[in-house]
């Protein structure tokens, strides 16, 4: 029998009536004679709310009983929605992620899955029942809770989805599909229909929301195909699935941005390189996202982080102070990046100069620009996002109307 693994967003379980409208989702793909395992959010900005209920007890609060909090929006969910098919008459069982047998390394606040012992999912599928999982959560190895990182239930579905051997796996959200770029800053948008494992995730790991990028990632290991639809309307919504090729003529399939960035200097440091190498090896292991780099004649070690990793950083930056030996620090906030994704952008310069040229003639001015293999980035200030992001999209054909004319 095929199994399915379908994802609700908050959003779409924000209320008990948007909670039974998933129901009904549900049962049409329980009532087609599918497997199916479902995945869920905290309802709405349940999340947020609990973050903001800690600052009213403590700055500095432990990662342990963060995601004991945290954990608990997810929970809400399951056992409503599974309710909610038991009353449409459905045999339905909630599972929280230990439950669920998800194992996760014992990083707080942003755990990776290990593995999934899929047993107790399965024994009740065989005895036809319809599992909910709670997202975003797992186990450590010494039996604590852990969460995955903001917007981890993707991650939760995919992961399962892979274990499982899901013939699919679908995340229904409050958009209709994976866009050129964010549609509510840039109207002209358009929706991409089919797209790679590797385009969604250099889309995804350069800030496209739309989708967790690690899910990306469990989701291609077994070569599940991903679907991202909407919760409210009908429609095709996006694929993803299979290798990457040339969606139009434009060697840039997106314009993605993360806005909340910071930026950290570290003054006459003693040894630049030997800074950098071990801050890398630090990140990495708290699984912190950062750009690092050197200015080399001035001893200067820069960092951009998003602001959410701020606070930890800092921490750590001043516990090693001594050992890494700089003077000072001076710290940016209000600063954007803007990236343009595609593949081999490093071998196509002129996508690096244009994307400059394009910026300064609208007034945007670049602090930084930096390239990867999958991406060119600019660093701006935030205020001018909104004019950065409609006039590379623009610049680089993806305008909606510009792809109608390519296409015929
Ligand atoms: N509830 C978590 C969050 O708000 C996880 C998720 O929604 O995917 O980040
Ligand atoms: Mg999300």
């Amino acid at each position: 029998m095929s199994t399915i693994v379908q994802k609700f967003g908050g959003t779409s379980v924000g209320s008990t009536e948007r909670i039974k409208r998933m129901a009904d989702r549900v049962i049409q793909e329980k009532e087609k004679g599918h497997d199916v395992v479902v995945v869920v959010s905290a309802m709405g900005k349940t999340t947020d709310a609990l973050v903001k209920l800690v600052s009213d007890i403590t700055s500095e609060p432990s990662k342990r009983e963060m995601d004991m909090l945290l954990s608990t929006g997810e929970q809400v969910t399951i056992s409503l929605l599974t309710m909610a098919l038991q009353q449409q008459g459905l045999e339905a069982i909630s599972f929280t992620g230990w439950q669920a047998g998800i194992q996760t390394d014992s990083v707080l606040g942003n755990a990776h899955i290990q593995s999934i012992d899929t047993k107790r999912i399965r024994n009740e599928l065989n005895h036809g029942k319809v599992v909910v999982v709670a997202g975003f959560q797992g186990v450590t190895e010494d039996g604590d809770i852990s969460t995955l990182g903001r917007g981890g239930s993707d991650i939760t579905a995919a992961a399962l989805a892979s274990a499982l051997k899901a013939d699919r796996c679908d995340i229904y959200t409050d958009v209709d599909g994976v866009y050129t770029s964010d549609p509510r800053f840039v109207p002209k948008a358009s929706k991409i229909t089919s797209l790679s494992y590797e385009d969604m995730q250099n889309l995804a790991s350069m800030g496209a929301g739309v989708l967790h990028p690690r899910a990306v990632k469990h989701a291609k290991k077994f070569g599940i195909p991903l679907y991202i639809k909407s919760s409210f309307e009908k429609g095709r919504g996006t694929k993803i699935h299979g290798k990457a090729k040339q969606i139009g003529s434009s060697p840039v399939i997106g314009v993605t941005f993360e806005k909340d960035i910071n930026r950290v200097e570290m003054f006459d440091c003693e040894d630049v390189e030997g800074f950098r190498k071990a801050l890398m090896c630090e990140l990495a292991s708290r699984h912190i996202q950062a750009d690092v780099y050197t200015q080399g004649c001035r001893n200067i070690l820069s960092l951009l982080i998003k602001e959410q990793d701020l606070q930890e950083v800092l921490f750590i930056l001043e516990n090693k102070k001594d050992r890494w030996k700089y003077s000072r620090i001076e710290q940016r906030s209000s600063l954007s990046k803007v990236s343009a994704i595609g593949q081999n952008m490093k071998a196509q310069p002129e996508i690096k100069i244009g994307m400059c040229k394009m910026l300064l003639e609208n007034a945007v001015r670049v602090k930084l620009v930096g390239e990867s293999s999958i991406s060119v980035t600019a660093v701006i200030e935030k205020t001018h996002i909104q004019t950065a992001l409609e006039c590379l999209h623009s610049g680089f054909g993806l305008d909606y109307e510009d792809k109608m004319k390519a296409s015929v």
